[in-house]
């Protein structure tokens, strides 16, 4: 298989080539063409497998750009990870007029509000801010159509998961989730059972 085979839009396939990217690797064989037709997507991926390119390639390729709205919200547990996610959404996504804002505790809340005045389309945080931010009303996530969650064990297993529920109530109810873990515990399939819409499931 090669990138081509996803039928991706031109300026995503060059940020992806620029990368160096020459061929998916399975994770991104599998995740890649089932998200863009915007199926579910439970995941259970290791670190080093490529894991996040297959979530941010889907996500670049149904943001619009021409669409001055949050589309799609990446939670992730660690200002660390929220970070080099976003690093991977800006040099994937270099050629496709696509602005992506980080989020996360610690950081001055007011350099988030000046900064969501201006266009964002994809938001990249970690769950406390992003509730702040979406109850405030500072955030408006009522165009989010696209939820992705990394680490979903970490997220799940801390006291994240009530702020996640919360968060998930300004999203439009038929938006589309992404998840991705390295485990599979009863607080990842509680949430699948719960939040998840016939899931595609991808075990490697
Ligand atoms: P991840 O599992 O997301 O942490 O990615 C691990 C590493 O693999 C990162 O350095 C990526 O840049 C790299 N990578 C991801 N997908 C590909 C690919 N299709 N071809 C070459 N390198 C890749």
């Amino acid at each position: 298989n090669t990138f081509e085979d996803f039928r991706l839009k031109r300026d995503l396939l060059m940020g992806i080539f620029e990368a160096g990217f020459e061929k998916p690797s399975p994770i991104q064989e599998e995740a890649i063409p089932v998200a863009v037709t915007g199926r579910d997507i439970l995941a259970r991926a290791k670190n080093g497998t490529g894991k996040t390119a297959a979530f941010v390639i889907p996500t670049l390729e149904k943001v619009k750009p021409k669409v001055n709205k949050i589309q799609a919200l990446i939670m992730v547990p660690t200002r660390e990870l929220a970070l080099q996610t976003s690093q991977v959404v800006r040099t994937l996504g270099k050629h496709c007029k696509i602005s992506c804002m980080v989020t996360t505790g610690g950081t001055n809340l007011r350099d988030d509000i000046l900064r969501l005045s201006d266009a964002v389309h994809v938001l990249v945080g970690t769950p406390g801010r992003i509730l702040d931010l979406a109850s405030r009303k500072i955030a408006d996530l009522s165009s989010c159509s696209l939820f992705v969650m990394d680490e979903a064990d970490k997220m799940l297993s801390r006291d994240f998961k009530t702020i996640i529920e919360q968060i998930l109530t300004f999203l439009p109810k038929n938006h589309q989730s992404l998840l991705f873990s390295a485990t599979f515990p009863l607080s990842v399939k509680d949430f699948m059972v719960k939040h998840l819409h016939k899931p595609y499931e991808i075990n490697l």
